[in-house]
């Protein structure tokens, strides 16, 4: 028997939570935290002093040693720097320990060695960590102790953003000042605030860990850089929601129990498509906890699974030839009054205010589908989008039938006077229950999919932030919903401007609708005859953030300025340059110092084989021979493709350009490398497994 979890006991036991808040602060203090967190403004410092006491006193109950200003900078991944709670004895040598309200509030990490784009120069290094009050502060507990963690974001001595939240808070104020302008449209007096809603499911994969540590490329890039198909891949499709093993299923248990001490609300277990990959999802949230939650989600798989002997892949194509791992961003705009934007209601064609936040939506999706397409690179994407698993590059719009039947005839009459009703489902069998129908169907294959009352964005993947997916998203829509209010709070007569706003966004940006197979080699052709972009790699992508379009964007609103968002483009390509040099490196590393020895001992086997089998002289050693031109016809395909390799990741050093740098990368390393996989995995097939010097596919993936 398993022991008995007790959830609502051990749920958010780790988070100073409000309720922790609550009963811990004088009540007027309670108050002001609670007045800025949910309309702005800033604590005053004799305030703050008294949060941090409170804050720094339940910690210190809770064995905690240190506290952190934990952010998230441009790495994707987050950061922390640790300050015990320590301070001078005093005079009878007794320990006080302290935490101020200042030191709450602002921190200031010597951090030069971020990424920063050239936004800093090492000889003003100076960047300052500020406090999210709206992302509760939780207690991480690690081998260096048990970890205060006080979410923030981090900017210049300027103020320019260097982080990832930074600019998702920004947006997340424009996308509320706008979207509250369109509920007053509509009659809606009450409502002072509105707030994008997330929920990522996060997809990853486990492997054992003693065979994880016998592959460079698993250690190094996160991914396999070298191995042959196993016999069996996921074609059997026995693998999605099946029965999850006891050793998996320890896991699982062992990450929710973590993740609802710090107050995640992890929800949904199940394996996923290819075998030894699984999803876990949270409850959506505000954006920015959904963020930093996604975060802890990650950490917390990659801790969690060294503690079962396991570890976690969190690579977007940790295995070629198998489906890899991306990250649903279930997107929605909820007001303070109650009010899901998104939610159509059983006659979306009679839902106004629906078909209007609808028309925005497709207006800012069409208008900016570069954007949304950059937003979810990364370089482990590349491999995914595009490639016939995850959603194509292509960026379009799942409706269904209903909305996609809706749209059609407010384009076509000016009137939508019906809506699809989905009807009975009828089982067949007299025992099981009849059910309501869906007015819609999913589609699987759709980048950005209207899944009821919410938009799933498909394309983000496993291992990168949601942060940006959401600051395009609220920015763009936050747009749409201003040139709309913009004129809408100027006409004359409220119901025939707004009806032919809609009907006029809706015809303008038709083109981004598309109900079907996004995989097919014929919405490539369509997608380009509707003028849709179709952007192959991240680097290609990257340069979506400083059109002029996309300056003026988040220049309106505040989110970004034109220095940030070359910032931005920078550090992106080199993190391009950096990542593919990395796994250029650990390749050439594999092949003259693993792989090329190991067949090269194998061709002396089959070398000798022939002597003997002649020697012998019962038969001729015809197969002998042929077994050895076969492997060292590719064993010299393998190492000349290795120094040719080489050769590339030499001259990139001639190449001085970011931008051009991430480009040769792109062009000459990469192809390079593949060129070095093909005859190596063509050896792994060949070569006597006992020697092949490193577990193999079918060992990582089929034996968990
Ligand atoms: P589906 O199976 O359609 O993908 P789920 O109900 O499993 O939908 O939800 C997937 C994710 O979407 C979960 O994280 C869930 O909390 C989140 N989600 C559900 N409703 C909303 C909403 N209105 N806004 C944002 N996210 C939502
Ligand atoms: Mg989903």
């Amino acid at each position: 028997m398993s022991e008995i979890l007790k959830v609502d006991e051990i749920f958010g036991s780790k988070v100073f939570t409000l309720t922790k808040m609550r009963e811990r602060l004088p009540k007027n203090v309670y108050k002001e935290v609670r007045r800025v967190m949910e309309q702005g403004g800033e604590l005053s410092l004799a305030t703050a002093d008294v949060v941090a006491k409170a804050m720094k006193d339940w910690a210190v109950e809770n064995g905690a040693t240190h506290y952190t200003h934990w952010f998230q900078p441009l790495t994707g991944i987050t950061a922390e720097k640790h300050d015990a709670f320590v301070t001078h004895p005093d005079a009878d040598g007794k320990m006080l320990l302290e935490f101020s309200g200042k030191e709450l509030i602002k921190g200031e990490p010597d951090a030069s060695s971020f990424p920063s784009g050239g936004l800093r120069s090492t000889f003003e290094a100076r960047g300052y960590t500020t406090w999210d009050i709206t992302s509760p502060a939780f207690l991480k507990d690690s081998a260096a102790g048990i970890i205060l963690c006080i979410p923030t974001a981090f900017c210049s001595y300027k103020g320019e953003a260097l982080d990832k939240k930074t600019p998702l808070l920004r947006s997340m104020e424009a996308i509320s000042q706008q979207a509250i302008r369109i509920v007053r449209l509509f009659g809606n007096t009450e409502a002072t605030k509105v707030t994008p809603s997330v929920g990522p499911e996060q997809e990853y994969f486990l492997v054992d860990h003693e065979k994880y540590m016998q592959r460079e490329d698993l250690i190094f890039a996160g991914r396999t850089l070298f191995g042959a198909p196993a016999p069996k891949g996921q074609e059997l499709e026995d693998h999605y929601f099946g029965t999850i093993r006891e050793r998996i299923g320890a896991f699982m248990k062992d990450l929710n129990v973590e993740l609802w001490k710090l107050g995640v609300t992890a929800k949904t277990q199940h394996n996923e498509v290819a075998p030894a990959q699984h999803e876990l999802a949270p409850i959506y949230e505000t954006a920015n906890i959904a963020v930093d939650h996604n975060q802890i989600i990650m950490e917390t798989m990659k801790k969690v699974a060294v503690r079962h002997g396991l570890n976690c892949l969190l690579h977007e194509k940790p295995f070629a030839g198998v489906n890899g791992s991306g990250k649903h961003n279930n997107w929605s705009l909820t007001t303070d009054n109650g009010v899901n934007m998104l939610d159509p209601g059983d006659t979306p064609n009679e839902n106004i205010q629906f078909l209007l936040v609808l028309a925005c939506i497709m207006k800012a999706v069409d208008t900016h589908a570069d954007l949304l397409r950059q937003s979810a690179a990364d370089v482990g994407n590349d491999h995914r989008l595009g490639a016939n698993e995850a959603p194509p590059a292509i960026i379009s719009m799942f409706l269904g039938e209903q909305l996609e039947d809706v749209v059609q005839q407010l384009v076509e009459t000016g009137v939508a006077a019906r809506a699809l009703q989905g009807g009975k489902l009828e089982t067949g069998v007299s025992t099981l229950p009849n059910m309501d129908r869906d007015a819609t169907d999913r589609n699987r294959t759709s980048p950005f999919a209207f899944t009821g009352n919410k938009f799933e964005f498909r394309s983000v993947g496993s291992s990168d932030s949601v942060a940006d997916a959401n600051v395009v998203l609220n920015a763009i829509v936050a747009e749409a919903f201003c040139d709309a209010a913009d004129r809408l709070e100027k006409a004359e007569d409220f119901d025939i401007a707004v009806h032919d706003l809609i009907k006029e966004y809706m015809t303008e940006h038709q083109r981004i609708i598309f109900n079907g197979d996004g995989y097919s080699e014929a919405w490539v052709k369509e997608a380009e005859r509707r003028g849709l972009p179709n952007i192959k790699s991240m680097v290609e992508a990257s340069c979506a953030l400083t059109t002029e379009k996309s300056i003026a964007l988040f220049e309106k609103f505040g989110i970004f300025n034109r220095t940030e968002l070359e910032s931005r483009e920078e550090i992106l390509y080199e993190t391009y340059t950096k990542t593919i040099n990395i796994e250029a490196l650990t390749m050439i590393d594999m092949a003259k110092k693993q792989i090329l020895p190991a067949v090269n001992g194998y061709v002396k086997t089959l070398a000798d084989a022939v002597t003997s089998v002649k020697a012998a002289g019962v038969t001729d050693a015809t197969v002998q021979i042929e077994m050895l031109k076969e492997v060292s016809d590719l064993l010299a395909e393998a190492r000349e493709a290795e120094r040719t390799l080489e050769k590339k990741v030499a001259e990139a050093a001639n190449v001085a350009n970011e931008k051009e740098k991430a480009f040769y990368y792109k062009d000459q390393v990469f192809v390079a490398m593949a060129a070095l996989r093909a005859p190596v995995d063509a050896l792994e097939m060949l070569v006597d497994k006992s020697v092949w010097p490193m577990p193999t596919y079918g060992d990582l993936i089929f034996e968990v």
